[in-house]
């Protein structure tokens, strides 16, 4: 459990890796799972 939410934060708060792009990383929960997505170009 502490690992997989150190998992999430790992992610979350990293610039998107599309070029060009300056969202940040969001993660959210669905279905019990972990979803990345930048909120700017959704990916
Ligand atoms: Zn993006």
């Amino acid at each position: 459990m502490f690992q997989h939410r150190f998992r999430v934060y790992d992610r979350e708060g990293v610039r998107c890796p599309t070029r060009g792009c300056k969202g940040t990383i969001k993660a959210i929960v669905q279905n019990a799972r972990s979803t990345y997505y930048c909120p700017v170009c959704q990916r």
